[in-house]
């Protein structure tokens, strides 16, 4: 059982706390089991979610507390609220979205907020509640306040968090698929050359995550049959990137070049107009 002596007692604006999101947490995965809120201390919903256990009744959170030893858990304080119990019930729902985003099997049958079995929540109004939740000043859990202070995840539960993204962020999957240009969310950004050496540092030797592999013999033929014939870097864009619009070089005969200008002269002429 763990609570956070340190948490602030007023985190935003000098708002008082109204309550605090909570989670179970299993002591050897390190994984959360169930996300709660209360307006009471955590100790004493804690106390209260046994007692319940206890008297039997039967949802999924309570039949795993029934068997789940005092010692193999914690209860952790997520976060502390400030504002409104309508605030509250917002950072509940933000929580279990969040854990069970990221394959943490939560045992909560609803998705949370107000009341004990949650709300019904529309597309609309869950799409609101993200824009809020980004605009709301969460408290920052840093070094010991951290619920993964000092701890690690279990080697099983990062297993099961990578087949779950596997393949989440390639090809189509991902957001910046297809978008060149301006359409990208880097263009025109430029590395500075103190950024580019610090990441080229953490590459270096053995730091590099293919430090002493070999890829095998038939990676790398289909590699060399891939490339045969074909200048490199082999994609025209890639090679515009780093050699015309990172060195600031325009060329007349580069194509890309000659879209960024025609861009240029078109933002040129809104401004101009405004
Ligand atoms: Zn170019």
């Amino acid at each position: 059982m763990i609570e956070h002596g340190a948490e602030p007692q007023r985190v935003d604006l000098g708002a008082p706390v109204v309550g605090r999101v909570y989670g179970f947490r299993s002591k050897a995965s390190g994984e959360f089991r169930y996300v709660g809120q209360t307006m009471k201390s955590v100790k004493r919903r804690h106390r209260e979610h046994l007692q319940v256990a206890r008297s039997g009744r039967k949802t999924p959170f309570y039949d795993w507390l029934r068997v789940t030893a005092s010692d193999e858990y914690e209860v952790v304080v997520l976060e502390p609220v400030t504002w409104s119990r309508e605030a509250l019930g917002d950072a509940e729902i933000a929580w279990i979205t969040y854990l069970r985003a990221t394959g943490d099997r939560l045992l909560n049958l609803s998705a949370g907020g107000l009341g004990p079995t949650g709300v019904a929540w529309t597309d609309e109004r869950r799409l609101a509640l993200a824009e809020r939740n980004r605009l709301r000043q969460v408290p920052l859990m840093q070094g010991e306040a951290n619920p993964m202070w000092g701890r690690r995840h279990s080697e099983a539960q990062k297993a099961r968090w990578s087949a779950l993204r596997k393949g989440q962020n390639s090809g189509t999957e991902n957001p910046n698929y297809g978008k060149f240009g301006p359409a990208h969310p880097s263009f025109g950004h430029s590395v500075s050359e103190a950024t580019r050496a610090q990441l080229s540092e953490q590459k270096q030797g053995e730091r590099n995550p293919n430090f002493g592999k070999r890829a095998s013999l038939e990676t790398r033929a289909r590699m060399s049959a891939t490339r045969r014939g074909r200048p490199m870097p082999s994609s025209v864009r890639n090679a515009h990137t780093r050699h015309h619009t990172n060195k600031g070089v325009v060329s007349d005969t580069c194509r890309h070049c000659a879209e960024d200008a025609q861009v240029r002269a078109q933002d040129a002429g809104k401004k101009g107009n405004q």
